[in-house]
C-alpha cells in the first residue's frame, strides 16, 4: 500500500496533522510508539466508572481553543470558576486568599511580569528578585510560575514567559470534555491508519523519500512528520539521519521541565471538593471531590521529584498527602496510578518553557528540512505560545500545511 506522509507520534500534534493530511485525500500512516493514542493527553477512569481524571493536560484552556471544534460544543463542559481553592505554606494549610491579604499574590505578580517583562536574557528570578517583594511574596510567586512553567525560575525567561502569553489566542476559561480529555485523540484517529505500539527507531531522509525504521521493519513515504518531544531525539531515542546541527542545537535548548502526577485513591470519600496550591513545593497541585475516593497530584519541577521519591514509598506518600489535603489524615492508599512524564523515555518530562538562552530553538526545530522532514508538537511552539495542548493542535495543522505544499509541488 502506499503511503504519502508518515507521521510519527500520536499525541495531539500528530493527530491534529494527520486528521487534515487525511482530509486532503493523502494516504497517511500515524506510528506511535505507546499502546495508546494522546501521548501527554491520558485520562485515568476509575474502576468504579466515576468521573475520569487526567494524569497529563488537565484542562482545556479557552473558550477560543481548537479543541472546541474537533469534539463539539455538545461534548465540552465549562469548569466551574467558584471551585474552593487552598494553598499550603510553611506546612500549614488554609484559603488561597491568604495569598491576597495584605500581599501580592503570585497571580498578579505573574499578570505585572506580562505587562513589563524586562529585557531579553532576563530570568523570571532575575526579574522576581528586582520587583521589591517580601520573602513570603518572592516565594509563593516563585512556586506559583515553577507549577505552572515545570521549571525553577531562574532557568525561565521572562521576555519568553511574556512572549507566550501575548502569543496564546485560545481565550478565557477552561473546559473539560466529556468521558475525559481522552475523547479529543480519540475523535481526532477516527478513520485514520494510526499503528499503536510501533516506535520508529530511526528515520532516513533524501530528496522526496523518507525511511521509518520500525520493529515490523522498514516504511517508506514521500514525506515524514516528527512531532515526538525533542528530548526524545536527543537521547536518541529516535534517531534522525542526518538531521543538520542547527536543529540537534535545538532540540537540545527545548527540554521539557519535570513533571509527576498520581491518582492516589483511598479508603474513604472526600468531604468537599477543593484544589490546593502548595507553596512549600512538595506535592504541586492537588485536587479532590466531594463523595470522591482520589486525590489527583500534578506536580512539576522540584514538587515532581518529591512526588517521585514518595511514590515509592506508602507512607511518604501519606506523610504528603497529610499535609496538603488533611482530610487524608489516617486513610489508607488502596490504589496509586501514577504518569511518571520526567522518567518517561516517549516525552522526557512534562512540557517545555521558554528558557534564558534558548530564544529561537523552538522556531528552528520548527522549520522542515529539505521539504521532507516536517516538524510539530507543542515544543515547536514554546515561547511564541503556551505549552499547552492548543500550541500542539496548531502545529500539527501547520506541519500538515507545509507537507501538503511539499508533496504537491
Ligand atoms: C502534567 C501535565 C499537565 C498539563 N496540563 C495541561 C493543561 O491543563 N492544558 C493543556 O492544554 N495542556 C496541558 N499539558 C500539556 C499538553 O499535554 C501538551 O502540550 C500536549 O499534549 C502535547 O502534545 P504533542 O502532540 O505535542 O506531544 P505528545 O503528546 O508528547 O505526543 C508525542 C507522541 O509521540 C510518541 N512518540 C515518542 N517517541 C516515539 C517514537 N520513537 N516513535 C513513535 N512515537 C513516538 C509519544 O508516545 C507521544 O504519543 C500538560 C502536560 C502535562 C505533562
Amino acid at each position: 500500500m502506499r503511503t504519502d506522509i508518515l507521521v510519527i507520534g500520536a499525541g495531539a500534534a500528530g493527530l491534529a496533522c494527520a486528521r487534515r493530511l487525511h482530509d486532503e485525500g493523502l494516504a497517511v500512516v500515524v506510528h506511535e510508539a505507546r499502546p495508546r493514542l494522546g501521548g501527554r493527553i491520558h485520562s485515568h477512569h476509575p474502576a468504579d466508572g466515576g468521573p475520569p481524571l487526567e494524569l497529563g493536560a488537565q484542562v482545556v484552556h479557552g473558550d477560543r481553543n481548537p479543541a472546541h471544534a474537533l469534539v463539539g460544543a455538545a461534548r465540552m463542559r465549562a469548569l466551574p470558576r467558584d471551585v474552593t481553592a487552598r494553598i499550603v505554606q510553611d506546612g500549614v494549610e488554609q484559603g488561597m486568599s491568604a495569598l491576597a491579604r495584605g500581599r501580592r499574590a503570585p497571580w498578579l505578580v505573574e499578570a505585572q511580569l506580562h505587562a513589563a517583562p524586562g529585557p531579553s536574557g532576563l530570568s523570571v528570578a532575575g526579574w522576581l528578585g528586582g520587583r521589591g517583594l517580601s520573602g513570603a511574596e518572592s516565594g509563593a510567586a516563585a512556586e506559583w510560575f515553577r507549577q505552572n512553567w515545570a521549571v525553577d525560575p531562574d532557568l525561565l525567561s521572562a521576555p519568553g514567559v511574556a512572549a507566550a502569553q501575548r502569543g496564546d489566542l485560545a481565550g478565557s476559561g477552561e473546559f473539560t470534555i466529556d468521558g475525559g480529555l481522552g475523547t479529543l485523540p480519540a475523535l481526532l484517529a477516527e478513520g485514520l491508519d494510526v499503528r499503536l505500539g510501533s516506535p520508529v527507531r530511526r528515520l532516513d531522509h533524501g530528496p522526496g523519500r523518507v525511511t521509518a525504521h520500525t520493529d515490523e521493519g522498514r516504511v517508506t513515504a514521500v514525506a515524514a512528520v516528527v512531532t515526538v518531544p525533542p528530548p526524545v531525539v536527543v537521547s536518541g531515542a529516535l534517531s534522525l539521519t542526518d538531521l543538520p546541527a542547527a536543529k540537534r542545537a535545538a532540540a537540545a535548548g527545548l527540554p521539557l521541565g519535570d513533571a509527576c502526577c498520581a491518582v492516589v485513591t483511598l479508603d474513604r470519600p472526600a468531604p468537599a471538593s477543593a484544589v490546593t496550591l502548595d507553596l512549600d513545593g512538595r506535592t504541586g497541585f492537588l485536587r479532590a471531590t466531594e463523595g470522591r475516593p482520589e486525590v489527583l497530584v500534578v506536580a512539576k519541577a522540584g514538587a515532581a521529584a518529591s512526588v517521585r521519591a514518595a511514590l515509592r514509598d506508602p507512607e511518604e506518600l501519606s506523610g504528603l498527602l497529610r499535609v496538603a489535603v488533611p482530610w487524608t489524615a489516617g486513610a489508607r492508599i488502596v490504589e496509586v496510578t501514577a504518569a511518571d512524564w520526567g522518567a518517561d523515555p516517549l516525552s522526557g518530562g512534562g512540557f517545555t518553557a521558554p528558557l534564558v538562552g534558548a530564544e529561537g530553538a523552538a522556531r528552528t526545530w520548527a522549520e522542515p528540512v529539505a521539504d521532507t522532514l516536517f516538524f510539530a508538537g507543542e515544543a515547536t511552539w514554546c515561547g511564541s505560545g503556551l505549552p499547552w495542548m492548543q500550541s500542539a493542535l496548531a502545529s500539527g495543522v501547520t506541519a500538515a500545511e507545509q507537507a501538503l505544499k511539499a508533496v504537491r509541488r
